[in-house]
Order: structure tokens, then sequence, then C-alpha cells
């Protein structure tokens, strides 16, 4: 059952600022309400003790997507369908057009806000291994300060991220790539569509003369939380392309995801999918060239 809640709508984010430091603990923000409001009815024991639900749909700012001097700025609740739309996103940041159009349905999309998604740090989140890729940066306020923190850096376990009670995640910043970056989002569910991700992998890759001169992977659901694979990519760059690198590459994506997650049920089938997946992304971004 949805405990007695009192509701705020803040039209500014001044409003809203005042009413998060005020309430502290007792306060959520709510944004689409997908993931709180099915937290209320399961009894989630990270929803306990809310006394206030402070909304941010009408707050015009936090829905804008627009260019910066050096890249984009989403507002933390424009909703998965309002990224769908962007051509700006569509245009310069294709793998989060992509990992938008996979998550929930219709009616969950058009709710659900890009914000959201990673506060909530999910294992499954399926926005954040695109926005790691992207090297995503984001703003955060509270009534004393700004401040910006990599998401990498902001995810901290599932569930958890290192927001404080009195602040509110306002932007997401994605700095243009320079030119030629290759790459390919991909989603395993048990389904096609309204499907938890089992497996997400993004990958971006830069190829010149045939050599790695830049790769970024990142993964989802089938570690803890959303994930860049650095010491993978480091051994990439710089080397040839060739079948043979792609085998050895996925191997040790595998050898990665284990020492992330521990040997568990699900390792024996979840591995194997995961290196053939990788492989087969890296030939069909080498073979199609599909520019990211
Ligand atoms: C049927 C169904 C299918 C789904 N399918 C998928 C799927 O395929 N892929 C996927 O990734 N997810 C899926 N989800 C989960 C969900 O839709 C997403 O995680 C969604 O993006 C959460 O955003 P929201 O705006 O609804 O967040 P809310 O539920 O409003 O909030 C979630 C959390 O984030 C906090 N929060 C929200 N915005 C901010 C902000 N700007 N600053 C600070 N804190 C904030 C809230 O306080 C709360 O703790 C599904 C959910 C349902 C119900």
């Amino acid at each position: 059952m949805i405990p007695k809640i009192e509701y705020f709508s803040p039209v500014n984010l001044t409003e809203l600022l005042k009413l998060l430091d005020r309430h502290q603990q007792a306060a959520k923000i709510i944004a689409g309400g997908t993931d709180i409001i099915a937290g209320f009815h399961q009894g989630s024991a990270r929803f306990k003790g809310i006394k206030y639900l402070i909304d941010l749909n009408w707050i015009d700012e936090l829905k804008k997507v627009e260019l910066s001097s050096d890249g984009i700025v989403i507002g933390s609740a424009a909703s998965f369908s309002e990224i769908l739309k962007n051509e700006l996103i569509n245009h310069h940041f294709p793998l989060l057009s992509t990992a938008a159009s996979r998550v929930g349905s219709v009616q969950i999309r058009n709710r659900a806000t890009i914000g959201g998604n990673f506060v909530n740090n999910a294992p499954c989140a399926d926005s954040v291994p695109a926005l790691l890729v992207y090297d995503a940066e984001i703003r955060i306020r509270s009534v004393e300060a700004e401040r910006a923190v990599s998401l990498a850096d902001f995810l901290l376990k599932p569930y958890q991220t290192q927001l404080r009670s009195d602040e509110v995640v306002t932007q997401i910043r994605l700095p243009f790539l320079s030119e030629n970056y290759l790459g390919d989002f991909y989603k395993l569910g048990r389904r096609r569509g309204v499907a938890i991700s089992r497996i997400t992998l993004a990958v971006l890759m830069k190829l010149v003369e045939s050599k790695i001169d830049d790769i970024r992977i990142a993964s989802g659901a089938v570690t803890p939380i959303g994930k860049r694979f650095v010491s993978l990519e480091q051994f990439a760059r710089g080397k040839t392309v060739s079948d043979h690198l792609y085998r050895e590459l996925a191997r040790m994506l595998g050898n990665e995801i284990l020492d992330a997650t521990g040997l568990r049920w699900s390792s024996a089938y979840k591995l194997p999918v995961v290196q053939q997946t990788f492989y087969q992304q890296l030939q069909h971004i080498y073979q199609t060239g599909n520019l990211r």
C-alpha cells in the first residue's frame, strides 16, 4: 500500500531546492515515478519513511535538451520519449537514442526520465552503459552549491549514488566526440519488448589505419552496476584490429566481468553470451562502419 505522503509541485529550481533543504531525508524527488511508485507498492526499504514527494515535472528547465559550446546538455527530467525524438541526440549520441528506444514500453518511455534511471541505479538501467561510453558528466545542485561529477564516480553500488538528500541532479552533459567514432549498443532481455535487461553492452571505437586509436566499453545488468572496462580499453588501444584481437578482447571481457561479479549460478550461461555478443559487436562495428 502507498503510505500517506504530502505532495509538492515546485515551478522553479529555487523552490525545489528550498523544499529539499527543509525536508532532507523525509523527502524524495519524484520525476516519472516509474521506479518510486513501484517501490512504494512493493514496500521497498529504500522508500520507507518518506513523508514528502517533490515533483520535478513542473520545472521546464529540467526538461530541456540544448547545445553547449562543447557538447549537449540534457535536463535530468527529460523523458526517454523526449530523448528519442531529439535530433541533436540522435545525430551526435545515437547509442543513447538506441538505449532509450529499448526502455520498457511507449507508456513507460513517456514517463520515465533519464535522471531517474541513473539516480535509481538499478544494475539493469539501460541508459547507463551508453552514458558511460560518452563520458557523461552530471550537474548537481543544492541550496548552497552546484557540483559537477562524472557519472562513473556518481554511481556507487546497486541502488546507491553520491546524491545527498538535499540535492537534485539538474543536467547531464555529453561532450562531442571527435570524428570517426564507430559504435554499437546491445541489449539482451528475456523478450524483445518491456523486458528488464539481462545483458547490455555499449562500445565506441575509433580506428586510425586499422589500429584502435580509442575504444570505450561499458556494460550493464551483467555487472553489479553499469561499469567501464578501463584496463581492457588500455590493453586494446594501439593494437591492429584482427579476428584474433577481437577473440582475445572478448575472452578478457569475460574475465573482467567474472572478477566484478564473482561466480554466480547464471555465469555459465551469461559469460559465453556476453563474450560472443561483444565479439560480434566488434566485428559488426568494423564491417558496417557505423558512425557514432
Ligand atoms: C513496466 C516497467 C518497465 C521498465 N523497463 C525498463 C527498461 O527496460 N529499462 C530500464 O532501464 N528501466 C526500466 N524501467 C525502470 C524505470 O522506468 C527507469 O529506471 C526510469 O528511468 C526511472 O525514471 P523515473 O523518472 O520514473 O524515476 P522516479 O521513479 O521518479 O525516481 C527514481 C529515483 O530517482 C530519484 N530521482 C529522479 N529524478 C531525480 C533527479 N533529477 N535528481 C535527483 N533524484 C532524482 C527519485 O527520488 C527516486 O529515488 C521499467 C519500469 C517499469 C515500471
